[in-house]
């Protein structure tokens, strides 16, 4: 199958819904048949598979959990027989089991091929030098970015995560072109090739970043630094991986792949569908998928549809950035915040840069909030410290304490970054 086999125009507007529902009428009836767990749920919720016809039928049927997932470990979601799966990968686990995806041989292609639609969105070709830096193995991250890159014909350098030494040496000797990483990792070696010097003598010209939520203060940061344009890629484990949604050269949200996956946004709190433009989670049902096919998988994500085309011309529909994941959001004095809200104010508050962190303790029943954050060099703390008090008044509404905290003093991490502390259930 070859990278743009699918023409983009028949994925746009009306015929979206057609492709979708013709795929829908399918794979319903097909889950019911193969897959006990989707058998047990449809009859529990007395549907008749073969009534799932149209995208307005598809709200009848009942959202998957991640915790049904992990009660389904390990293999309990699986809906082909054994010989058809040709790889497994797991979800990080770092609350409670993790949740192990069968691929088949079809998944592992289609995953390759929507990779590679990623990488030509971000104008990556088989000129570039890709260095890969997240981790390989159970996680997905590592192995999606390759099989992206080498489908496309780019040169893969397969670094896989951590020691910053070598990842500088072969980016400089390789004149790798462009980076893949989390968003923090890429922060770190940033700052690094800026400590070092190392500016001139490296060639990137596009940063490929993800796996987490990261304000525009950070990829401005990291832009500037590495003299690049990045682009925010997005996925999941349960969903293939990373590649299943990614910004184009316009920047106004991510491309998804509508050929292959049915978005929804849902009300968190109802459950409720709602129509696009409205922010709340995005529930995923995957539409060719074979090992593991999800229907109605509640991401935790928040983001929006976003019901104009892109001025880049491309059909594909968007999606907002993520604003956080609905387990994030804090809920401080009655409101709820989400990280990205913190992120606005960060980019509206001049003099701090784009690390912080949230903490929460309660003292005789009242909630108090620390944010700390990191000033620019050569910003006066106090004045910082005052102007971005006021702004989370201006913009999010509550009252909090702020302290500056030298550039750089915040822990970098090469993986996912902690920044919510929520002291508020410790003992007192
Ligand atoms: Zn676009």
């Amino acid at each position: 199958m070859a990278v743009n086999q699918s023409s983009p125009e028949l994925f746009a507007g009306e015929a979206v819904r057609e492709h979708q529902e013709r795929l829908l009428c399918e794979l319903v009836p097909r889950l019911y048949e193969r897959s006990p767990f989707y058998r047990r749920k449809l009859r529990e919720a007395g549907i008749d598979p073969r009534e799932i016809r149209t995208l307005d039928d598809l709200a009848y049927v009942p959202f998957t959990t991640k915790d049904e997932l992990r009660e389904g470990y390990p293999l309990g979601l699986m809906a082909v027989p054994e010989e058809e799966v040709v790889r497994i990968h797991s979800s990080s686990g770092t609350t409670g089991k993790p949740v192990i995806v069968p691929y088949t041989a079809r998944d592992v292609e289609i995953w390759s091929i929507l990779f590679a639609r990623c990488y030509a969105m971000a104008g990556v070709t088989a000129w570039d030098r890709v260095q890969i830096t997240p981790g390989y193995g159970l996680w997905t991250a590592g192995i999606g970015f390759q099989a992206g890159a080498e489908r496309l014909g780019a040169m893969v350098v397969p670094m896989g995560p951590g020691n910053t030494e070598k990842q500088l040496q072969m980016m400089v000797d390789m004149r790798s072109t462009v980076l893949t990483a989390t968003s923090s990792y890429a922060l770190l070696l940033a700052e690094e090739i800026t400590r070092r010097g190392l500016r001139e003598h490296i060639h990137l010209r596009c940063g490929i970043f993800g796996s987490e939520r990261w304000g525009s203060r950070m990829r401005a940061r990291i832009e500037e630094m590495l003299g690049i344009e990045s682009f925010d890629i997005y996925g999941l484990t349960e969903v293939y991986g990373p590649g299943i949604a990614i910004d184009c050269p316009a920047h106004v949200g991510l491309h998804y792949w509508s050929d292959h996956l049915l978005f929804e946004i849902i009300d968190p709190a109802t459950g409720k569908r709602l129509p696009p433009g409205a922010e709340g989670e995005l529930v995923i049902t995957t539409l060719t998928k074979e090992g593991m096919p999800l229907l109605r998988y509640r991401t935790r994500d928040i983001t929006c549809l976003i019901p104009d085309p892109c001025p880049c011309g491309n059909p594909y529909p968007l999606m907002s950035r993520v604003l956080g994941r609905s387990d994030d959001m804090i809920k401080f004095k009655g409101v709820n915040i989400f990280p990205g809200q913190i992120d606005h104010v960060l980019k509206k508050t001049p003099g701090v840069s784009s690390e912080y962190r949230i903490i929460l303790t309660r003292e005789q029943g009242r909630d108090s909030m620390l944010i700390r954050v990191e000033g620019e060099p050569g910003a006066t703390p106090a004045d910082v410290a005052v102007l971005f008090r006021k702004n989370v008044k201006v913009y999010i509404g509550v009252t909090v304490d702020v302290e500056i905290v030298p550039y750089g003093s915040l822990p970098r991490s090469e993986k996912k970054t902690k920044r919510i502390i929520d002291r508020r259930d410790d003992l007192e």
